[in-house]
């Protein structure tokens, strides 16, 4: 008794000059809904949007955690919501006379562009479609109505949230289209839109019978049977194989459920002055500031996206080869179209940001379907940040935030060697649906392409189009190539979001019936598992593998321009892993402000390496310190000239150059010829020398002589290091240069031992300084700190040590015991089954490293304020983890150089982030 509680609001109305939500709230009516309520209801838009209404994702919530069933109160508040949609539209659902029709359409939080379901048309049955024949005289409309939805519902509601679908892939949405297909083949057609009234009627007693018979069941002819059966089919199909799949990808949670919108159905399939599209306010795959998009007249729904016929047009921005011949929206229904880009621009204007779009025309009157943010690649979204900056439609930190640092890699992406492409002719061209280049062995199903990937291979996924159901073989392929659709077709779609190299509606290509191989206009044949390159710029296809290369970025207007505004905006500096003049330099370009880490060890590896490795092995296989003194001292010149070449190309901007870090045995020889060599050199026999390389054995290198430990037991092994660093930068003062070498000392756990070592640098520091008469040679000593004692003991450590580096790589391993050489065995299934939600050696572990590293600068900066830290590792490029460093308050980060970008974005974005939030 009392007062009655207020009954939850499950249903939220829109249309007619009003909603009852608006685009705030995502949350609770999905993308989709908010979207529909916004346009429909926002005093800046009122755009024609038919009437219908949302239920919550607080339904699908309730549906998921009460066994599949709903709250008691939706039944009343979706009938009275049904009614305003009746009376808006001067219908009634499931009348006999003059039907009303709905479509039932999901919607989650983010766009899951065809992961979930659809179902148009509800309300037609045996008796209604009568009223829809006498109300609009077009029975052809009217049973081509009927058909979609029996197929639609049968697919999605039936088989689909019924939990049959067979294992075989064919399911009855195939078996009912091959049966559309054979009379279309019969009559000689080549388009739906040829069928006549008497086939579409045979075709829906056909597909009745096929249903009954194929699914145990009839198809629904109550109209309240068939919209409850689409709601809990979207509801459903948030759980279905697809939706989950893509999630995981899209890293999206699995709890935030789907809303399900309602709403009235507006008809594209009426004849010739009806029509559907689907268009974008700028150029999504380039960017560029152009009214952008594509439709078909006397067609409904999906079938701009499904690709079953070429799309055309919407103005002659948006004609491509395939479209070149059609006459756009703008030639056909000139007034239209000016009425659709009107509400494009208010759109665009309103929403701030680029809109993907959906417009159906009914005889001669446009509808508003759905509006959103619109996917976009790298390329365009750096474009599009840009340009809206300048235009002074976003402000410089909205800018900065809508590109994903991430995104960047695609500016860096390859290309097809442009020399390459002047001796090679295409056997191909199709649609560009996603930059870049590609090359790969072409595979013909999703699922090869999934196990082809998995034993390494790159492969290409040639398929006619691709459906929800490939998007992991996508995702796992290098690139995509189909033979139909358009630029808005599924795979394009898809590619765009990702950012991966894509060419469709390539219809010079025709893939052979057991699909192991296809066959270019030109006649050459492809079969699987050889190789193709894509340039999915321009949408050309090459037979064989060819060179990749990458572009030169600030030649990119847009790119500079972002990134100026990233420099005004971030505190945080990013420096670059390198060790050689080359890399150095390509930092520079990138934007790195100095060398976070610089391995000395790298000159003992690959091209160039022969000279300096034999006398570093003499060095190792040493057994008196007069032995390993002379070596050095021939090593000496090459250290010295190595670490003089990349200051040098670093003037001005600081290097952290770490001393030797390896575990000695990993540069001992092993074949004979190098054994012999190096016996003869030291004058000593072969069987001294295999004694000696045997007593270097260590069981577990990784925790054993290595770092500090080489150069506590072998003071000669720094003091070698150091004179070199000290003397190379003292040359380039004198040369007038600004060098500044930080040297760093690795693998430390007590500050004894940089105490040991410091005593060392100055020794050396003071002969430099009278060797080459200088005052003062300017440089920092400082340390990694990768144990976790030393982050622990971290306010004795900065008594000596005036710069700490956290060293993530090895503080993670260190940290959980796991070793970096060995998680294959294991990682994968902990992140299978969420004991770990991230690799902790891509992105950092904020609660247990991250905590470490936190007590680590507290400690160290509580004896030294001024104490300078940064981060090298592979975690200095991830953007995470770029962030998590602002927020500790680092100094700087320091990544591989093709990391800097996104690092320095990343950078930017922390910034922004934490005055939000202050
Ligand atoms: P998706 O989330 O896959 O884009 P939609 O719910 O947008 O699915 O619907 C699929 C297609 O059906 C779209 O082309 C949409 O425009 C069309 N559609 C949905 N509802 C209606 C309607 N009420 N009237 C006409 N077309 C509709
Ligand atoms: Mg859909
Ligand atoms: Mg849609």
């Amino acid at each position: 008794m009392g007062i009655p509680t207020p009954t939850t609001k499950f249903v939220y109305s829109f249309g007619g000059g009003k909603a009852d939500g608006n685009e705030s709230m995502k949350n609770l009516l999905g993308g989709k809904g908010a979207n529909l309520a916004e346009m429909a209801g926002h005093p800046n838009l009122l755009l024609p949007v038919p009437p219908g209404f949302t239920i919550t994702t607080a339904v699908c919530t309730y549906y998921y955690d009460h066994g599949r069933t709903y709250p008691n109160e939706l039944k009343t508040q979706v009938n009275q919501a049904l009614e305003e949609v009746e009376q808006l539209v001067g219908k009634k659902f499931g009348d006999e006379k003059d039907p009303l029709l709905v479509s039932v359409r999901s919607g989650a939080r983010r766009s899951m562009p065809g992961m979930m379901e659809t179902v148009l048309n509800i309300g037609l049955t045996e008796k209604t479609i009568e009223g829809l024949i006498a109300q609009t005289n077009n029975p052809r409309f009217a049973y081509d109505a009927y058909r979609r939805l029996i197929m639609m519902y049968a697919d999605v509601v039936m088989e689909k949230a019924g939990g049959i679908e067979p294992k075989n892939g064919k399911g009855i949405r195939k078996v009912l289209d091959e049966k559309l297909e054979h009379v279309k083949h019969q009559r000689g057609y080549s388009n739906d839109t040829e069928l006549t009234v008497d086939e579409l009627k045979k075709l829906v007693v056909d597909f009745k019978e096929t249903i009954k018979t194929n699914l145990g069941q009839p198809f629904p002819e109550d109209p309240m049977e068939q919209l409850w059966g689409s709601v809990s089919a979207v509801f459903a199909s948030w759980n279905g194989k697809r939706a989950f799949e893509y999630r995981r990808i899209e890293k999206i949670p699995d709890e935030w459920g789907t809303a399900v919108n309602v709403q009235a159905m507006v008809f594209g399939n009426m004849g010739d002055d009806s029509a559907t599209g689907v268009a974008f306010t700028r150029n999504p795959g380039t960017g560029e500031n152009q009214f952008y998009g594509e439709f078909l007249v006397n067609a409904q729904g999906e079938d701009v996206v499904a690709g079953i016929r070429t799309p055309a047009p919407v103005n002659e921005y948006s004609k491509n080869d395939q479209s070149r011949h059609l006459p756009s929206l703008e030639q056909l229904m000139p007034s239209l179209y000016q009425e659709l880009d009107g509400y494009q621009k208010r759109l665009e204007g309103h929403y701030k940001d680029m809109q993907d779009i959906e417009f159906t025309i009914e005889k001669g009157k446009l509808y508003m379907l759905q509006c959103r943010v619109g996917k976009r690649n790298g390329v365009a979204a750096v474009r599009m940040a840009a340009e809206m900056f300048e235009e002074g439609l976003i402000d410089s930190d909205t800018a900065l935030m809508r590109v994903a640092p991430t995104q960047l890699v695609e500016l860096l992406l390859p290309m097809v060697d442009p020399k390459e492409e002047l001796v090679h002719a295409p056997i191909a061209k199709g649609l560009p649906a996603g930059p870049g280049g590609a090359k790969g062995r072409v595979v013909f199903t999703s699922i090869d392409a999934v196990e082809w990937a998995a034993k390494g291979e790159k492969v290409i996924l040639v398929r006619e189009e691709t459906s929800p159901e490939d998007v992991d073989g996508m995702h796992k392929s290098q690139a995509i190539l189909t033979t139909k659709g358009g630029m808005t077709s599924h795979a394009a779609l898809v590619a765009r979001g990702w950012g991966k190299c894509c060419i469709v509606g390539c219809n010079e290509i025709h893939i052979a019936d057991d699909h192991k191989s296809f066959r270019a206009k030109d006649g050459t044949v492809v079969h699987e598992g050889e190789w193709i390159t894509l340039n999915g710029t321009k949408g050309l296809v090459y037979n064989g593998e060819m060179k990749l290369t990458s572009i030169d970025l600030n030649l990119n207007q847009s790119y500079s321009k972002l990134m100026e505004l990233v420099n005004q905006t971030k505190t945080l500096h990013v420096r670059a892993n390198a060790d050689t003049p080359k890399d150095a330099k390509q930092a520079i370009a990138f934007g790195a402000e100095g060398i976070g880490l610089f391995r000395t060890e790298h000159m003992f590896y690959g091209e160039g390496s022969d000279d300096p490795l034999f006398r570093l092995r003499k060095m190792i296989v040493s057994k008196t310190e007069d032995e390993r003194r002379h070596a050095l001292d021939e090593l000496y010149t090459f250290v010295k000239k190595d670490i003089k070449s990349t200051l040098e190309v670093m003037d001005g901007f600081p290097v952290t150059i770490r001393l030797l870090d390896p575990p000695l045995h990993e540069f001992v020889p092993h074949d004979k010829d190098k054994l012999q060599q190096l016996a003869k050199e030291l004058g000593i026999r072969m069987s001294v020398l295999k004694r000696r390389v045997l007593e270097l054995h260590e069981n577990n290198p990784m925790l054993g002589h290595r770092g500090v430990r080489l150069g506590v037991s072998y003071p000669e092994i720094t003091v070698t290091q150091v004179r070199a660093i000290l003397s190379a930068a003292a040359e380039l003062i004198l040369d007038g240069k600004k060098p500044f070498p930080e040297i760093m000392i690795p693998v430390t756990c007590t500050v004894n031992e940089l105490r040991h070592q410091k005593a060392l640098v100055d020794k050396v520091y003071e002969g430099a300084k009278a060797h080459f008469g200088l005052d003062e040679i300017p440089f920092m000593y400082g340390t990694m700190i990768e144990i976790p004692r030393a982050a622990l003991k971290a306010n004795h450590m900065a008594e000596v040590a005036e710069f700490f580096s956290f060293g993530t790589n090895d503080l993670t391993q260190m940290s959980f015991g796991f070793s970096r050489d060995d998680i294959g065995g294991f990682l994968p299934i902990y992140l299978d089954q969420k004991l770990l939600h991230d690799d902790p050696f891509q992105t950092i572990d904020q609660e247990g490293v991250g905590e470490l590293i936190r007590i680590g600068i507290d400690r160290g900066r509580s004896t030294r304020p001024e104490l300078e830290v940064g981060i090298c590792g592979e975690h200095g490029g991830d953007p995470e983890s770029v962030k998590f460093c602002h927020r500790i308050g680092m100094n700087y980060v320091s990544c591989s150089p093709f990391r800097v970008p996104i690092a320095r974005l990343a950078a930017a974005q922390a910034a922004i982030e934490s005055k939000a939030k202050n």
